[in-house]
C-alpha cells in the first residue's frame, strides 16, 4: 500500500475540487423533498442559479451528468428528421453529435482540426446555404473540454443573426459556466447546458438547460419522444418549490452552498481569475518550449489547457509518473489527440499557489518522463502571478 500524505492534486477538468465548505453543506441529513424546507431550498437554488447563467428565464435542474442535460436540450426542442447544424470542435461536440443521429437527427458537420472553436465564417456559409430553414437548432460546446478551445458564442449568434435564421441556438458550457464569461439572454442562446461537476464546484450528478422564451415556444411543438427530460412538468412544479419526482436533495444543499460562494467573490472576478490563471499556465508551456493545442489567440480557455508533445513523445507517460510521484490526476487525451496531450485542468476551487503547486508537478513530471525542458516554464508562471 503507497501512503499518501497531504491533499490529492485533481488538476483534470472536471470534475473539479470540491471546497470544504460545499462538502459540508452536503453532509446535511436527509429531507423531505415533499415537505416546505424543501421548497424554500429550491426556490432559493433557482433563483440564484440565473445570474450565473445570466439569464432571466428558468433553468431546469436534472439529477443527471451533463450528457443527461444534452438529451434534455434535443429531446425538448427538436422533433424527427429534423437538421441541427454542429461543428466538430473536439471529443465532447463529436459525442454530442452522435446523440443527435441516435436520437433521430440529422446533422450538418462543419469538420474541424480540434485546434480552433466553432467557425463563425463556416456556420455564415452553412446557413446562407439554407434559406428553407431546414436546419431547426445550432449547437456548440462553448469550451470544448478535450483541447481547450473555447468558441466565439456571440459571433456564431451574429451568423444567425446576419443570416436572419430561425434556428435555435444550443449550447453546451459544461466547463466553462462559473469559469469563462458567458452571458445565456445577452448572447441571444435558446439551451445552455451544464452540468455539476466543472466550474460549479460540486460532485457530478447535476445536470442543467437553461431555457429561453423561444425555447419553450419550441418545446410545445417539438415530438422527439421525452419523459423524463420533460422541461413542462419540472417547470410547472419548480413553482411551488418542488419537482415531479425526487430531486438530488444533497446535491441541492451543495449547490446553494456553491452558489453562494460564487456570488460571494463575483462572477466578474471568477472569470478574471480564471483567465488569470489560463494565461499563467499558457507561459508555462511555452516557457518548457512546448505548444498548447488551441492554435487561435482569441479561444484560449479559461478553463483548462491542452499541451501537445513533440511527435513520439507519450502525454499518458507523463501523467503516469505524475500521478505515482506526486499524487497528481491530469487530464488524459481524448478521441483523436489521445496520447499527444494531456491537460492542466485550472478551474474552480483553485488560487495562486494550487496553480503553482500543479506547474510545478507538471514541470518534474515532464523532466521525469525524458522530456528536455528547463526550469523556465514554472518560473514563467510565478512571474506572471506575482505581476498580473
Ligand atoms: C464533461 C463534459 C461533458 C459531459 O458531461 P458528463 O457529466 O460527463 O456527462 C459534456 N460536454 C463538455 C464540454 C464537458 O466538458
Amino acid at each position: 500500500m503507497t501512503v499518501r500524505t497531504g491533499r490529492h492534486f485533481l488538476q483534470i477538468p472536471g470534475p473539479t475540487n470540491v471546497p470544504d465548505r460545499v462538502l459540508r453543506a452536503m453532509s446535511a441529513p436527509t429531507l423531505d423533498h415533499r415537505g416546505p424546507e424543501f421548497a424554500g431550498l429550491a426556490r432559493r437554488v433557482l433563483g440564484a442559479l440565473k445570474p450565473v447563467f445570466a439569464t432571466s428565464g428558468p433553468v431546469v435542474v436534472y439529477p443527471s451528468s451533463g450528457t443527461g442535460a444534452w438529451e434534455a436540450a434535443l429531446v425538448n426542442t427538436l422533433s424527427p428528421g429534423d437538421r441541427v447544424l454542429c461543428f466538430e470542435t473536439g471529443h465532447f461536440a463529436t459525442l454530442w453529435r452522435d446523440m443527435a443521429r441516435s436520437l433521430g437527427l440529422e446533422v450538418e458537420w462543419v469538420p474541424g482540426d480540434w485546434r480552433h472553436g466553432a467557425s463563425p465564417e463556416a456556420a455564415a456559409d452553412v446557413l446562407a446555404a439554407d434559406p428553407g430553414h431546414r436546419i431547426k437548432a445550432v449547437c456548440v460546446v462553448h469550451n470544448e473540454t478535450s483541447t481547450g478551445v473555447t468558441s466565439r458564442v456571440p459571433e456564431i449568434r451574429a451568423a444567425l443573426d446576419d443570416a436572419g435564421h430561425p434556428a435555435l441556438l444550443l449550447v453546451d458550457t459544461v466547463s466553462s459556466l462559473g469559469s469563462i464569461e458567458y452571458r445565456h439572454d445577452d448572447w441571444g442562446v435558446d439551451v445552455t447546458v451544464t452540468g455539476s461537476q466543472k466550474g460549479l464546484m460540486l460532485p457530478p450528478g447535476l445536470g442543467f438547460n437553461a431555457v429561453s422564451d423561444k425555447a419553450l415556444a419550441a418545446a410545445r411543438t417539438s415530438r422527439l419522444p421525452k419523459s423524463f427530460w420533460d422541461w413542462t412538468p419540472v417547470i410547472e412544479a419548480n413553482e411551488a418549490g418542488f419537482f415531479p419526482y425526487t430531486p438530488a436533495t444533497n446535491l441541492l444543499y451543495g449547490l446553494d452552498e456553491a452558489l453562494r460562494m460564487l456570488a460571494e467573490e463575483g462572477l466578474e472576478q471568477v472569470w478574471r481569475r480564471h483567465a488569470r490563471h489560463a494565461a499563467a499556465t499558457r507561459a508555462a508551456v511555452r516557457g518548457w518550449g512546448l505548444e498548447v493545442l488551441c492554435a487561435d489567440e482569441r479561444e484560449h480557455s479559461g478553463s483548462l489547457t491542452a499541451v501537445l508533445l513533440p511527435d513520439g513523445q507519450d502525454a499518458d507517460a507523463v501523467r503516469k509518473i505524475v500521478l505515482e510521484r506526486f499524487d497528481m490526476s491530469l487530464g488524459t487525451g481524448l478521441g483523436r489527440v489521445a496520447g499527444k496531450v494531456f491537460r492542466i485542468g485550472h478551474l474552480g476551487h483553485l488560487n495562486d499557489l494550487t496553480l503553482a503547486g500543479t506547474l510545478a508537478g507538471v514541470q518534474m513530471g515532464l523532466k521525469l518522463t525524458g522530456i528536455p525542458v528547463g526550469p523556465e516554464g514554472l518560473a514563467e508562471a510565478l512571474d506572471h502571478l506575482r505581476t498580473d
